[in-house]
């Protein structure tokens, strides 16, 4: 804050001394964006890294690398005119976040000396009080013009709409701007208005001009969609170094998104330059730019810079992780919630078929999600690591439940693509692979002995309290996880024929721990939203003829068992009449069922138990008739649970 007055008092100095015509004026700007709480260093798959991969020199990050990586910087650069900027959401991603609520980010950051920051969506996660207790502890100006505290929120005035620091004689105005859905993908609370991005820098710019500074760099957390078409055109904006979406600019990295710096034309008649670097501590951003005497930017070259194993760790810092690390391990062992029973997550059946943790994570998703718009959760079976057993439930189990550090993903997708998605995911199932889609908030029926691409035999999305077929012209808004909608696990549908998508929500398995939390004791279940249509099925014709004799010639014991197992399996009868057509009236446990035409099994199972593949318990208390000859009219006896 100190630095924000002094900026003030500067910049009315040069008021009074403007005018002077300088020669061309060299800026280096270092800037990160969305940290996301990476305080230990990452693995290739920006989860926190093993000791292991620590020793195969396979990490990257980490504040301790960032820090050495930003003396390095200011080392080579001693002497010049620099500037390290941060483009927001610090928050959200670590355990670190999840125990100490932004007081360690603040800690680490103080200690980089950032000039600047504007806040991200996710510092408003924990609502105001979270991103009031980060604002006590830093020591450097928090820039963000587009945020508007009212006289009651915890805020106070400590977010500036901009900030002018001077370097070599010169005064650069920063303006910083957050996402303008910030109140609907986080939780500022009611005391703190989000603002338009454009209107409120175009106001800050404004401000910055009067005081007589012409060399403006926008500070945003908006996205690189919206810096290129939208900020970087705003009048006497010179440079916007942006964050949101993660995205990394490069003239050489494959994975990069565009160019470094990315050139976009102002309507003043000259080019400004967008950077973003990435996230998770995994780059730094550097860019230099030459400004004329007009503050015009003139030239803009860079390239971020890879925080790999090459950058040995910071050892006060390690060190001090290390410590800060402790209490960590205790939240670990934190309960969190109750569940009334063990939450199968095992990958036989999450990766094959409607399982239990399968719904809790699709339900806690949607959960989320749903004021948002949401209606449709998709998530793959191989993302769930772990079955829990019945009773208190630790934060670390749910960590072994969800290891990855994943996020929420939301977007709008059209009917025919999500069931190109559902194809993908039920594309693989012999081979066990993960991507087998769990739902929430959808119905679907597969035929696993299909090829694979036309194993969905139906599909129906939840309208308010009914279930209609999916429509394919329809758009549907759907939630995922960040893996799957960047096309992991084949789910490429989701990165090309998305839209409006947001991908860093909430990390999962701190949606997961929340919506344990909010329905203790957590009873688990199934209730048929998949449905396997080779299940052992009624041979409607046969058994109608043969009604009378059933019971006695068709007993062959072994044999008939063994074919239900078979069908169920494999071996599909080509009657099969999949889950559609089922006995109207759903038999509860504990009691008789006649049967009719069409009835399964599997399908008096899942009407009865809300699991289908409890289909045995059935077949064993009625002597195992075979399956696809249930005689119609006679009665079978539903066992209780
Ligand atoms: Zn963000």
């Amino acid at each position: 804050m100190t630095i924000f007055r002094t900026g003030l008092l500067a910049a009315s100095l040069i008021v009074l001394s403007g005018g002077a015509a300088f020669a061309d004026y060299e800026l280096d700007i270092l800037h990160i964006n969305d940290l996301h709480s990476r305080i230990e260093a990452i693995n290739a798959f920006d989860s926190t890294c093993s000791a292991e991969e620590e020793g195969k020199n396979e990490c990257f990050g980490g504040v301790a690398r960032l820090k050495t990586a930003i003396d390095a910087e200011r080392q080579a650069l001693s002497g010049r005119n620099v500037l390290l900027l941060n483009a927001g959401d610090n928050f959200q991603g670590s355990l670190f976040y999840t125990t100490y609520k932004g007081a360690v980010e603040a800690e680490f950051l103080n200690l980089m000396k950032f000039d600047a920051m504007t806040v991200g969506n996710h510092e408003f996660d924990d609502s105001e009080d979270g991103l009031a207790t980060f604002l006590d502890k830093v020591e450097f100006p928090v820039v963000t013009a587009n945020v508007a505290a009212g006289a009651s929120s915890k805020l106070g005035d400590r977010i500036k709409p901009f900030v002018v620091i001077e370097r070599g004689g010169e005064k650069i105005g920063i303006v910083g701007a957050v996402a303008n859905d910030t109140a609907e993908i986080s939780s500022p609370g009611d005391n703190v208005l989000i603002g338009d991005d454009v209107a409120d820098i175009t106001a800050a710019v404004g401000e910055l001009k009067k005081q007589g500074i012409d060399k403006i760099v926008a500070l945003t957390h908006v996205g690189y969609p919206r810096d290129l078409a939208a900020i970087a055109k705003i009048p006497d904006v010179d440079v916007v170094v942006g964050g949101h979406t993660h995205t990394l600019l490069s003239n050489t990295a494959d994975k990069a998104e565009g160019p470094y710096p990315t050139l976009v034309d102002n309507p003043g008649g000259y080019k400004v330059p967008v950077v973003q670097a990435g996230a998770y501590s995994k780059y730094l951003g550097k860019l230099k730019v030459v400004f004329d005497d007009a503050g015009v930017v003139r030239q803009a070259t860079g390239e971020p810079v890879l925080i790999d194993s090459a950058f040995k760790p910071d050892e006060a810092v390690a060190a001090r992780i290390k410590e800060l690390a402790g209490p960590i391990e205790e939240l670990k062992n934190k309960i969190v919630a109750e569940t009334a029973a063990p939450v199968d997550g095992s990958r036989e059946t999450c990766r094959a078929a409607e399982c239990q943790m399968g719904n809790l994570v699709a339900d806690a998703i949607l959960d989320r999600t749903k004021d948002q718009g949401m209606t449709i959760a998709v998530t793959n079976g191989g993302g769930l690591r772990a079955s829990i057993d019945a009773g208190p439930v630790s934060m670390g189990e749910v960590l072994s439940i969800l290891p990855f550090q994943n996020t929420v993903a939301t977007f709008q997708l059209k009917g025919s693509d999500l069931t190109a998605a559902l194809e993908n995911g039920l594309g693989q199932i012999e081979e066990g692979a993960g991507r087998f889609p769990q739902v929430s908030g959808l119905k679907y029926t597969f035929d696993k002995t299909k090829p694979a691409g036309s194993r969905l035999v139906s599909v129906e999305a939840k309208e308010g309290d009914a279930f209609v077929p999916l429509d394919p012209e329809k758009t549907y808004g759907v939630a995922s996880n960040n893996y799957m909608r960047a096309g992991g696990d084949g789910y490429s549908v989701f990165a090309t024929a998305a839209t409006n998508a947001y991908d860093f929500g909430p990390n999962l398995e701190v949606v997961v721990a929340d919506y344990l939390a909010a329905h203790r004791p957590y009873t688990p279940y199934t209730d048929g939203r998949i449905a396997e249509a080779a299940a052992p099925a009624a041979e409607t014709q046969a058994t109608a003829e043969t009604a009378g004799e059933a019971a006695s010639t068709e007993t062959a014991p072994a044999a008939g068992a063994e074919t239900g197992t078979a069908a169920r399996s494999a071996e599909t009868p080509a009657d099969a009449t999949g889950g559609g057509e089922t006995a109207e009236a759903a038999t509860p446990a504990g009691g008789k069922h006649v049967v009719v035409r069409g009835d399964t099994l599997w399908d008096l199972a899942r009407e009865a138990y809300g699991d289908g593949t409890l289909w045995r318990r059935i077949s064993e208390a009625n002597g195992n008739p075979r399956p696809r000859a249930l005689a119609i009219g006679s009665e079978l006896e539903i066992p209780a649970r």
